[in-house]
């Protein structure tokens, strides 16, 4: 069975042959449970990925009950979440206890932080990168950051800025970064789930060798990645952005939203 990556959920989704494929869903949004009511009758293995760092505290919000949420793309709510300390499009930790309970469901892993950091290992198919991924590092002198990329911290050794220098990561250093964010994320999903995931769906789609091996050392065993990954552990899914037919209403948001959070990742915190 195919797998579909989904980002924020819209109703024009539910258009589409949805039974036909494994869900799997990024960031651990909102509209990811408000939409549940829709989902549960689409019969298709649903597979949440959490960013644990951005769950929300606070009880469930209402469902859906005949009103669309309006669409945000990963640009917009990632640099809410991560400028504006705003998490009003992530899930609460309430929310997310109803959808572990909820039969056919799964949760996975997607890091603790979903973190950017700079790297000189340049995206295949380079994408204009995102306003909030570069005032992330306003505080670095833009003659520092020329010719670097804004990629996943996790996947890439990249920088470190130091004394008003950038240095290389060191490999050490790297995989205790590594180590630090997945044991975040494990803790959360054992204090407030009570559960230990061992599905993994990387930040941004992004992954190295190096990430992998510190994941499985972590008890990770399926490792979901972008459409066709070069590494045989990785499992592929498509954008389901890919199936909507083009010129359909929101078109252009979708468009706006591959800049985005994404760069490797076709639409992400992505
Ligand atoms: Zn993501």
């Amino acid at each position: 069975m195919k797998r579909l990556m989904i980002h924020d959920l819209r109703p024009e989704y539910f258009d589409l042959p949805l039974g036909d494929y494994v869900l799997t869903f990024d960031d651990g949004l909102f509209s990811h449970y408000y939409y549940l009511p829709l989902l549960r009758r689409c019969g298709s293995p649903l597979l949440f990925f959490l960013a644990t760092a951005l769950v929300g505290e606070g009880p469930a919000r209402p469902p859906f009950a005949g009103r669309p949420l309006p669409y945000r793309t990963p640009a917009e709510y990632a640099r809410a979440a991560f400028l504006a300390g705003d998490r009003r499009d992530f899930l609460t930790v309430e929310e997310a206890r109803i959808l572990a309970r909820e039969k056919g469901v799964r949760l996975g892993a997607h890091s603790h932080f979903h973190a950017v950091g700079l790297t000189d290992v340049a995206p295949r198919r380079p994408r204009p990168v995102s306003p909030w991924r570069v005032e992330l590092f306003a505080g670095i002198p833009e003659e520092l950051r020329r010719g670097l990329s804004i990629r996943s911290r996790l996947a890439f050794a990249g920088f470190v800025f130091e004394n008003g220098r950038l240095r290389p990561r060191r490999e050490a250093e790297w995989r205790a970064d590594i180590r630090r964010d997945t044991e975040c994320c494990l803790e959360w999903f054992e204090r407030r789930l009570g559960v230990r995931p061992d599905a993994y769906a990387f930040p941004f789609n992004e992954y190295s060798p190096v990430l992998i091996e510190e994941l499985e050392r972590y008890g990770f065993r399926e490792f979901y990645g972008p459409p066709r990954p070069k590494d045989p552990r990785v499992l592929a899914r498509i954008d389901i952005e890919e199936l909507l037919p083009p010129g359909r209403p929101g078109a252009e948001a979708a468009e706006r939203g591959r800049g985005g959070p994404g760069g490797g990742d076709p639409a992400g915190v992505r």
